[in-house]
């Protein structure tokens, strides 16, 4: 379990849902991780010390410039290295809905949030990302977390939402392109449905749930393992040659075509 041996990981949104799950088995694999979120991360630390693994938490609001900058100094001072930005932090609003009844704050929020947050972790994490890379003789490896709604069109409207992870993945693609000779990969990680708090507030009853499976043609809601691995997999040098990409992870939603009946049954 030696994946990040030696690598410094920031990771946001890591206090609960997909990003808690990230941050502990980046640390099991041998990062020393740095937690950003507005929320309480002790249980994330907790679990970490427990498993024998390094991290350390800090207060961020993503949406904030200022707010970011002080936690990537954070995560330097701490750990004297940057080499992973995993940009995890993520909502997805209750009033986001279609491009006629999605309110302005929802919008604006949304994309503060989910594009800004993004883009601010980049501007401050990147030159020690570079000077990590030079240091150590590997890339530096950025995860943006997007959306199978980066792909395709969902059914249940969203719009805010969906647009900025179309925004996400066409960042990823040009900061991976500006950087690509430089010691610096970027890729974008498209997970499909995962029940972690935050689609369970979308997906409230056995109805809406059953609605959304019938779309997914493995049957099923994914694991948080099974989005971590693919994190993992890209922020490691084991994805070395691979930039500006977009790793899906969906149970086969984006991959075919599924008529309301459901999926064929053998
Ligand atoms: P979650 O709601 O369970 O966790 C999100 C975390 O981000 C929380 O710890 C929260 O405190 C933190 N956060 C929210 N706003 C923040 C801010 N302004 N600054 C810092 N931290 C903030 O969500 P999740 O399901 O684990 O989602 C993680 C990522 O995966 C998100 O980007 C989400 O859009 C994406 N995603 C999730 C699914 C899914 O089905 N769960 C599917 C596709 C993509």
């Amino acid at each position: 379990m030696t994946r990040l041996a030696g690598k410094v990981a920031f990771i946001t949104g890591g206090a609960s849902g997909l990003g808690r799950v990230g941050a502990e088995r980046f640390a099991a694999e041998g990062a020393r991780v740095v937690i950003a979120d507005v929320g309480d991360a002790s249980q994330t630390l907790q679990a970490i010390a427990q498993a024998g693994g390094t991290a350390a938490s800090v207060i961020c609001d993503v949406s904030s410039d200022a707010s970011v900058r002080e936690a990537v100094a954070f995560a330097v001072e701490t750990f004297g290295d940057l080499h992973v930005l995993y940009n995890n932090a993520g909502v997805m609003m209750a009033a986001d809905d279609d491009p006629t009844n999605t309110p302005d704050e929802v919008i604006e929020q949304t994309l503060n949030i989910n594009v800004k947050g993004v883009l601010y972790a980049c501007r401050h994490a990147i030159a020690p990302m570079l000077e990590s890379a030079k240091r150590c003789g590997e890339a530096s490896s950025i995860v943006n977390v997007a959306s199978f709604v980066a792909h395709l069109g969902a059914a249940t409207p969203q719009i805010a939402y969906t647009a900025s992870k179309g925004a996400v993945l066409a960042m990823t693609r040009e900061i991976a392109a500006i950087y690509a000779r430089r010691g610096l990969r970027a890729n974008a990680l498209c997970p499909g449905p995962v029940m972690t708090p935050l689609l369970a507030k979308f997906l409230s009853d056995d109805a809406k749930r059953e609605r959304r499976l019938v779309h997914i043609p493995m049957g099923r809601f994914g694991e948080p393992h099974e989005i971590v691995n693919g994190a993992l997999f890209l922020a490691s040098n084991e994805s070395s040659w691979m930039t500006g990409q977009s790793l899906i992870i969906d149970g086969g939603i984006t991959s075919a075509y599924v008529t309301p009946e459901g999926p064929a049954q053998s």
